[in-house]
């Protein structure tokens, strides 16, 4: 039985969005560092950027958090799938070390930032699950977690979970948690401006300047910085930013729904197969919702309705579901070897950088980028630093290998 939907809607973060106006940059500024783009990758990297003493301004072109970060399912975790096997294989133990390393500081920097700034954004702790019902597939399941356990993750292999329908096995996360990132971006933005910085919106950057100083301009007016920071999700700017890191990485379109449910589950799941989905319960104060996420293809090749209405047929079918109140799609964009894309943002930039390729893990990604930036705008070039870096021989010459997966899929 389909249930019928909302014809247009929007992310169900949205929902309480009472949007404080900033304003738009009409005259010519100066800074320590501008950053474009004012999504939570953006706002991260300025905050922590400002909390080292630097001055900092950011622009938007729209509002803020409006992009990728509102459309977002909220999983701050350092669980991004069952990535660790595939990526030790292929990076090599120390290397991967260093990413659960600088995971584990992310995770930890953004709880204490939400505790000791106490930020309204409903914080709340829950553990992760990488789930299958494929029985086929235990061996595997095992295998990351004994993997992630050597690195340091809070991780165990499980098989009784709280879901409706039989799970063969799982890979457990402890103490993760979910938040709202709309809020949170709000609250950021607020601490920012509160400490003398500055974030302008409806300020598109145009153009860049890549000298001493550097130089962000808009419509209406400029930055002069000794650093820019591009959080555009992808870097937008010049058009062979665009069309190089096309190399690089590739965009995907996926879709969440969202309904009230009586549903008592609580944690956070996702699994790889086919006809399962990403599941997120929200309780805040009475109201229990149900977030299905998934369906994801690449921009251009989908039917929207569809795949959305299978999602909410999931939810209808596992979690009782009656009515979809929000349904939104947003875009994040994957490096072909499936690590972020942090650094200069080319290997030629003197003072600007750029942070992409999240993976659709870019809440605590956000964190991640920001302490590379910060020591890389301290002059700190560290070994997990050249592990993120852009324009990585890896992730272009991994570019075949996904071009033949996704014709095959
Ligand atoms: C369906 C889905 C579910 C997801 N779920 C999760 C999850 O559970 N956990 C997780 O960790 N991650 C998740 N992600 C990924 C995560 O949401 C993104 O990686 C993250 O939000 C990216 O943030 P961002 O700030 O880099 O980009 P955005 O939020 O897109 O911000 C970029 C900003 O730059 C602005 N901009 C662009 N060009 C210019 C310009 N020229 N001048 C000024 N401003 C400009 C845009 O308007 C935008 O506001 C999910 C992604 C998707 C698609």
């Amino acid at each position: 039985m389909h249930y019928p939907f909302p014809d247009n809607s929007g992310s169900y973060w949205l929902k309480d969005s009472t949007k404080p106006l900033y304003p738009q940059l009409k005259n010519d500024i100066e800074v320590d560092v501008v950053v474009v783009g004012a999504g939570i990758t953006g706002l991260t990297i300025a905050y922590v950027l400002m909390q080292t003493g630097l001055s900092v301004a950011v622009v938007e072109r729209r509002t803020l958090a409006s992009g990728t970060t509102s459309g977002t399912t909220g999983k701050v975790t350092s669980q991004h799938g069952l990535v660790y096997v595939e990526l030790v294989r292929q990076f090599g133990q120390a290397n991967m070390q260093r990413y659960a390393n600088i995971y584990t500081q992310a995770m930890h920097d953004i709880e204490l930032l939400v505790q000791t700034e106490r930020i309204d954004c409903e914080w709340s702790k829950q553990d992760n699950y990488v789930y299958t019902t494929d029985v086929a597939k235990t061996r595997q399941f095992k295998e990351e977690a004994e993997v992630a356990v050597a690195l340091g993750l809070p991780a165990s292999f499980e098989t009784d979970l709280q879901l409706p329908f039989k799970v063969q096995a799982a890979v457990k996360f402890a103490d993760q948690a979910r938040f709202n990132s709309y809020k949170y971006c709000h609250e950021l933005a607020k601490r920012i401006v509160s400490n003398s910085g500055h974030v302008f919106e409806y300020s598109k950057a145009i153009s860049f300047r890549d000298d001493t100083p550097a130089q962000v301009k808009t419509e209406h007016g400029s930055i002069t910085a000794k650093h820019i920071v591009v959080a555009t999700l992808v870097p937008t700017l010049p058009l062979i930013g665009r069309v190089s890191y096309g190399l690089f990485e590739s965009p995907q379109t996926s879709y969440i729904v969202a309904g009230k449910t009586d549903s008592p589950l609580r944690g956070m799941y996702i699994s790889p197969d086919k006809d399962h989905y990403s599941i997120l319960p929200v309780q805040n104060d009475d109201e229990h919702y149900m977030l299905i996420g998934g369906e994801g293809h690449l921009p251009g090749l989908g039917q929207s309705q569809s795949r959305q209405q299978k999602l909410a047929d999931y939810a209808a079918r596992w979690f009782d579901v009656k009515n979809i109140e929000y349904r939104w799609s947003a875009m994040d964009y994957t490096a072909y070897d499936k690590l972020p894309l942090i650094g200069k943002l080319y290997p030629w930039s003197k003072h600007i950088y750029a942070a992409s390729g999240f993976k659709k893990w870019g809440l605590s990604s956000s964190m991640v980028a920001a302490i590379i930036i910060r020591d890389l705008t301290n002059g700190n070039n560290t070994p997990t630093a050249h592990l993120f870096r852009t324009y990585r021989a890896s992730a272009l010459l991994a570019l075949p290998k996904r071009i033949i997966s996704s014709l095959r899929n």
